[in-house]
């Protein structure tokens, strides 16, 4: 479950909550504002961009599995 970074808008609050849904019901813990910004997911990294090394299908002229040996 990711982690989101949010900041709020009438009171300028940075809080991070947990969200499960593709659109999530998110006010801000201080203010009760609905009105916020989504900043970036923690954990957003993982699985958005994955390096280029997947296991064996990556190169078809080299028999590593990483590629690393003929690039
Ligand atoms: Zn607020």
């Amino acid at each position: 479950m990711p982690i989101y970074e949010y900041k709020c808008n009438d009171c300028a609050e940075d809080f991070e909550k947990l969200v499960s849904g593709a659109n999530p019901d998110v006010s801000c813990p201080k203010c009760g504002s609905g009105n916020i910004t989504k900043k970036f997911s923690l954990f957003g990294m993982s699985g958005v961009e994955k390096p280029v090394t997947s296991s064996g299908s990556g190169c078809s002229s080299c028999s590593s599995s990483s590629c690393k040996s003929c690039h």
